[in-house]
């Protein structure tokens, strides 16, 4: 093992000389990635400090540094890539490959023996084969199943499927002929949670030298960098999705056209479904083009993938392989089914998540999985429909799953009608717990989830189920019909397949929540979900095979709910952390307590007092009187969109939204994400106008933006310089304690921390197989502190962001007005700690307690009086 880099201070490739934070946050990240291996550092700098650009300076140094200090890794003498081989095969085909047969396990042959003798008994009859009225079906048909040994031995599924990523006008020689790159190691994955942030880390990164010097790959969803126009106009990911691998599987067609042809004369040729795959060489150019250019982002990729005819989203995935720095989002690096579909080796690798704060809540929620009662409806009808027309010429195997299929999801449906030793529409079980209640804990469902993965009977179920609906509604394209009733066939079975895997996660990892059909409510009201608690086991497939893992973000507060949550095993001590402050000076932020309103009214936005009109009215009437000393735009905040509304109408009975129209012009939030992008647009408009035509004492002077928390405009979007002038944060956005799934991860936090050294002195909450629903205030008490820190750390995370959104840059200033007369607490001798002890430092340290209207109104005009005069 060579030493590791020594200590750096200078960052040659950042490109301005960089301020203290700067250089500081540079050489601490750079020293975290020097002590691994399995280091972990959290670096928190608050946003528009120069913080990605600070990471890529330091962490591609020591990518480099690294190298050269162990030439023999650079040589690619590191360990294999996990996978590698087939990096650029689609999913479907990477998910079948079959595993190295074992003893105890059968080979079958590949063809029906029914088919090979030339004749089917279809539907009771027997009929030719290739000829009359059933040749539109045969391709419905499973491929013979059957796995030998009942201890849970690995069935085989049909042999393994051919190349098809690029295969289509290629023989197999050819693709054995093509150099397989050698893997670059150790990388750097970047994460972040959406596509602009990791355009916005690619943007950064052009600014470096690095650009040129590493080689760069960003990988995307299918959704955004499909080429395909016919599959594009689908719209949704997750068809987008399933069209994308069914085309992949119609390549069977044209294999038999190019056994027709058999102009190789040797091979077996296979061709894919997507003309965009079909020219192996196009693949091979798309490659080229994108390591001339240096970094790309998804919409760079997209383009070249356009220009050059072949698909981008697997040209991306090629190149993996050899790609110093892979820039990806959440889903594809932080769930192991999508590191193992992507081929990704973590081993000795860098990972740096960004956008950090809410990691543990983001990691169980990819694992968690709902399927509700009308896609379980579907999905029976169709495998009854799939098994009265085939039953007679289907193997064993195969009917033997299909009925256990269609047994279970009968079960699944029966539990969410029957509501009988139940007095509440929502239970939460355990595992064991849901599999007893439904009499189905006999169900071998390992095998199960291996048949669904192996014998492609989603596709030939929901593809004969397609059929049977142009049939019956006359005929149309195929995209049109995949959109009737929820979701496609497809979607439906998926959700079934997905839930069954959930099922095979430990007792304890989750729990089941059931949804019951209300009566006289919605029956698509009806779900079983499974809600994954556990994010430490996920998280350490991570840690455990990386180099080291940096979490970064604007404010990773509090530590130690993220430890306990995702890194329990270790000490505080063991954890490498770094904050630092702004880079913008004090002056430039005012973030004030507001306590109460113009006419002397406490502010108390609670659940139980925020509805009341004069709550209301005092709220319409500070608003008013701020409108008239901030200029440009102010962003409101409310806790809900149903409250937003409820404000909303009760300003415009009461003229208060006419008295503020006076000042600004008034824009909301939509509630559709669609619409978004069309009112922040108006909203910046209507600021730039006021701007520019010099607001006088009497005339409009920009506009005012009512938003949500939670919504698409608290988090990711920028609300620099006059876009912000001041945020306003209604009351303290608290989660909904009748949240089921939220009380079920308050419960577990509690029960995990009062098992730890940590809050030894926390009431136990009772780990009951079936959860009592009972008030989620009452959860709330015996869930003990850590329970009640991590309710109150949802909250005030979510404060965080929201009032994040202005101040993004070094010369940007801003209000930042905190509305309740709970945000003037200081003592923490309440139930609850102090919740603005929650805020980041640097505004903690800025924090004024307005008392008193007056002193607000004062304060807010000496600020602007001020940074006019600077700015
Ligand atoms: S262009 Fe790519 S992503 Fe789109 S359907 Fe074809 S293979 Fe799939």
């Amino acid at each position: 093992m060579p030493p590791p880099p020594p200590p750096r201070q200078d960052f040659p490739a950042f490109p301005f000389a960089p301020y203290p934070i700067q250089s500081e946050f540079m050489s601490f990240l750079y020293s975290a990635l020097s002590s691994g291996p399995r280091a972990l550092a959290l670096l928190e700098s608050p946003t528009g400090t120069g913080k990605t650009l600070s990471i890529i300076c330091s962490a591609l140094q020591w990518l480099l540094d690294h190298r050269d200090a162990a030439p023999e890794r650079a040589n690619g003498s590191g360990p294999a890539a996990a996978g590698g081989e087939d990096d650029d095969e689609p999913d479907w085909m990477r998910d079948f490959t079959p595993l190295p047969p074992k003893k105890g396990v059968r080979k079958k042959s590949e063809t029906h023996p029914r088919r090979r003798q030339g004749t089917r008994k279809v539907g009771g009859s027997e009929k030719s084969e290739g000829t009359g009225e059933n040749d539109g079906e045969e391709e419905f048909l499973l491929d013979e199943y059957e796995s030998d040994g009942e201890e849970g031995t690995r069935p085989h599924a049909a042999g393994k499927r051919p190349h098809c990523g690029g295969g289509g006008g290629s023989s197999s020689s050819e693709s054995e002929d093509e150099e397989e790159e050698e893997e670059a190691t150790p990388k750097v994955y970047f994460t972040s949670r959406t596509h602009s942030q990791l355009s916005q880390f690619v943007r950064e990164l052009k600014r470096t030298d690095f650009s040129g010097k590493l080689r760069t790959v960003c990988l995307g969803s299918r959704k955004s960098l499909c080429i395909n126009m016919d599959v594009q106009k689908l719209g949704s990911a997750n068809r987008i999705n399933e069209r994308c691998l069914e085309l992949q599987k119609n390549k069977k067609s044209s294999k038999i056209k190019v056994e027709g042809d058999n102009k190789k004369g040797h091979r077996t040729k296979t061709s894919c479904g997507c003309p965009m795959l079909r020219n192996r060489s196009l693949q091979k150019q798309f490659r080229s083009e994108v390591s001339d250019h240096g970094a790309l982002d998804i919409e760079d990729l997209a383009q070249i993938g356009r220009k050059v005819g072949t698909c981008p989203y697997y040209g991306a995935r090629d190149m993996v392989r050899s790609a110093d720095l892979v820039v990806l989002p959440y889903q594809s690096l932080l769930l192991k089914s999508a590191r193992e579909s992507l081929g990704l080796n973590l081993k000795n690798s860098v990972v740096i998540i960004d956008e950090a704060h809410n990691l543990a809540d983001s990691l169980t929620s990819m694992y968690n999985s709902k399927v509700t009662s009308s896609q379980l409806r579907a999905v029976l009808s169709h495998l009854e429909a799939y098994l009265n027309r085939f039953q007679n010429v289907l193997g064993a195997g195969n009917r033997r799953y299909i009925q256990t299929l269609t047994v279970l999801t009968r079960s699944f449906l029966r539990c969410l009608i029957s509501n009988e030793d139940c007095s509440s529409a929502v239970t939460s079980l355990t595992i064991n717990k849901f599999l007893f209640s439904l009499d189905i804990d006999n169900i071998n469902i390992v095998k199960l989830c291996q048949y669904l993965k192996e014998s492609n009977i989603i596709h030939k179920v929901s593809g004969y189920a397609n059929k049977l609906f142009f049939t019956e509604n006359g005929a149309g394209d195929l995209n049109h019909g995949q959109q009737h009733g929820e979701g496609s066939s497809i979607t439906s079975f998926q959700a079934l397949a997905d839930f069954l895997r959930s099922l095979l996660y430990c007792n304890d990892d989750g729990r089941i929540i059931v949804a019951r059909h209300k009566p006289g409510g919605h029956s698509e009201d009806a779900y079983i979900k499974f809600v994954m608690l556990c994010a430490e086991k996920t998280f350490s497939e991570v840690t455990d095979d990386a180099h080291a893992v940096i979490m970064a973000g604007g404010t990773l507060q509090p530590i130690e709910e993220t430890r306990l949550r995702l890194f329990p095993g270790l000490l505080p001590s063991d954890i490498k952390f770094f904050s630092c402050n702004h880079i913008v000076p004090p002056e430039s932020i005012l973030p004030i307590a507001v306590t109460c309103g113009p006419s002397g009214k406490k502010f108390d936005f609670s659940h139980s007092s925020r509805s009341s009109p004069t709550m209301i009215e005092e709220l319409g009437r500070f608003l008013c009187n701020i409108v008239t000393i901030v200029p440009e735009g102010i962003v409101m905040f409310f806790s809900s969109y149903d409250y937003e509304k409820q404000v909303y109408d009760a300003w415009m009975a009461s003229g208060t939204i006419s008295k503020i129209s006076k000042k600004k012009h008034v824009f909301r939030e939509p509630r559709s994400s669609v619409d978004v992008e069309m009112i922040l647009n108006k909203y910046k408009e209507a600021i730039q106008s006021c701007c520019s035509k010099g607001s006088g004492d009497t005339s409009v002077n920009g506009a005012l933006l009512m938003a949500v928390v939670g919504g698409k405009i608290s988090e990711g979007i920028n609300f620099s310089d006059g876009m912000g002038r001041c945020v306003v944060m209604v009351g303290l956005p608290y989660p909904s304690p009748d949240d089921m799934e939220l009380m079920e991860t308050i419960k577990h936090i509690g029960n995990y921390s009062s098992t730890s050294s940590v809050a030894g002195d926390d009431e136990s909450l009772s780990r009951d197989d079936e959860c009592k629903v009972e008030p989620g205030f009452g959860i709330l008490r015996k869930s003990g502190k850590s329970g009640q820190e991590y309710y109150e750390n949802l909250c005030m995370k979510a404060v965080n962001q929201c009032i994040g959104r202005a101040i993004r840059h070094v010369n940007d200033y801003a209000a930042m007005l905190l509305v309740d007369s709970r945000y003037s607490h200081t003592s923490s001798g309440r139930g609850f700690s102090c919740p603005v002890e929650k805020l980041p430092q640097w505004i903690k340290t800025r924090l004024t307690c307005g008392q008193n209207y007056g002193e607000v109104h004062r304060l807010l005009l000496q600020f602007f009086k001020i940074n006019k005069q600077i700015h």
